[in-house]
């Protein structure tokens, strides 16, 4: 991509109703807009960045046997109902002009639209196990909306749901969703660490949840160090303490970001909406079912809060917009070499698959560019210049390291 085309630009300065940093970056390199407290878009650098970890989580949740598909967003009160649901204050209502009174809720959580579906396939111990998930757009009313990307009123959600026939079975495939988690956090840079918690509105059985440690997370953990487990503040009791095993002088209070949750939510959906199988000896059972669920946008924000500076954001490999950062040094456009290099500096490692971000733009100064491409946080700087050139050779620095190295043109193909 070249700079000179991208329809965005980066902003100087943060909008002063952001306070959060990862909402001050995000919107300062260009990656989102802020559309209205707690909503935003993704632009081109953003959704690049979005997208990637999306197939992270794709390929590890393929991995352990969910179907990928896609449910509806408008929720039908018919579906809510028998579970309770309906009336929460979660949910955002729609309602048509004439309508009185709204019959749909804006998506915000999919156990009864899938347990609905299951319901027209599954009748037997033969049909189960099984798993499906989608990553889908969620709505809810969070009255706290000012942690920018981490707490939207509108979020994309990775929910997983998984249905058994024993709670062997489930407990099996917990162990492997949670090993999934585990790897997908890694993949996008992220220290996880594996958290007893409560199940708020959704079970009243021990969860558990996926936390990173920052000092801006809202929750507050106890972190037992030596396993890299931990167990948050709201189960932190006697019950939660003696399920773990653990004593309160080994573990050390942390502020955490919770990134992902997995649920064993047993038979609560399945009998309210009449999902029931038949077992071996013919007797007719209700399914047991697991839920699973990973913020996009949350993961992408953990991910700036935890690794930025002040001069921006500073992207782990794997879900950086570009792995390259390519800029010209050419003041007044003075050498016409200097743009031919680039140029074939950029059309070269786009035929290698280099993903890159040329910054081609005659009419910035070199300060100018540094401080985008710090700003954009790809991993790798190249940099062309005249000095540069006159040892046939190009820049590299790392963002998350000092030094600087020149590397021959020659080797550049190798060196990425
Ligand atoms: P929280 O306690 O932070 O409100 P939750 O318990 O409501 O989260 P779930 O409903 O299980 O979370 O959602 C699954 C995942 O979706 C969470 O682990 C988190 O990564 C993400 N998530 C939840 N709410 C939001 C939100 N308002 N904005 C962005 N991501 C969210
Ligand atoms: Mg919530």
């Amino acid at each position: 991509m070249k700079f000179s085309q991208l329809f965005t630009k980066t902003l100087r300065e943060a909008p002063t109703d952001e306070t959060a940093i990862n909402a001050q970056l995000l919107i300062r390199g260009g990656f989102v807009f802020k559309n209205s407290a707690g909503i935003y878009s993704y632009l081109p650098l953003g959704w690049r960045v979005l997208s990637k970890i999306a197939n992270v989580i794709r390929e590890e949740i393929n991995a352990i046997g969910g179907q990928e598909l896609f449910m509806s967003a408008l929720v039908e009160k018919k579906y809510m109902e028998p579970t309770g649901r309906w009336n929460l204050d979660v949910g955002y209502f729609a309602k048509g002009l004439g309508e009185e009174e709204a019959s749909f809720v804006m998506g915000w959580s999919h156990e009864e639209v899938l347990t609905a579906i299951s319901a027209r396939y599954i009748s037997s111990y033969k049909d189960l196990p099984f798993s499906a998930y989608q990553i889908q757009t969620k709505f809810r009313h969070e009255a706290r909306a000012k942690s920018g990307l981490l707490r939207g009123r509108e979020f994309m959600m990775k929910d997983l749901y998984s249905f058994h026939a024993s709670q062997e079975s489930l407990n099996e495939y917990y162990e492997k969703a949670k090993n999934a988690y585990l790897k997908i956090f890694n993949r996008c840079g992220l220290k996880a660490v594996y958290t007893l918690a409560a199940g708020g509105i959704f079970t009243d059985k021990f969860t558990h949840e996926f936390q990173v440690v920052a000092d801006v997370g809202e929750d507050t953990i106890y972190v037992n160090e030596d396993k890299n487990e931990a167990i948050n503040k709201e189960v932190f009791d006697e019950r939660g303490l003696k399920h773990l095993g653990w004593k309160k002088e080994d573990l050390v209070e942390k502020k955490s970001i919770e990134v992902g949750n997995i649920f064993d939510q047993g038979t609560k959906y399945s009998e309210a909406l009449g999902l029931y199988f038949t077992d071996e000896g013919g007797d007719k059972k209700p399914v047991i079912m697991g839920a699973y669920g990973i913020g996009l946008g949350r993961i992408m924000a953990t991910v700036v809060e935890v690794s930025s500076d002040d001069k921006g954001i500073i992207w782990p490999e794997n879900i950086a917009p570009f792995r390259v950062h390519l800029i010209t040094l050419n003041e007044q456009n003075s050498e016409l070499r200097i743009t031919n290099y680039a140029n074939k500096i950029y059309e070269d490692l786009i035929k290698n698959n280099v993903e890159v971000l040329y910054d081609d733009r005659e009419d910035k100064a070199p300060g100018e560019k540094f401080a985008d491409a710090d700003l954009i946080g790809c991993p790798i700087r190249l940099v062309v210049s005249k000095k540069t050139l006159e040892k046939d050779s190009v820049e590299l620095k790392h963002r998350n390291k000092k030094e600087l190295e020149l590397v021959a043109l020659s080797d550049i193909k190798n060196r990425l």
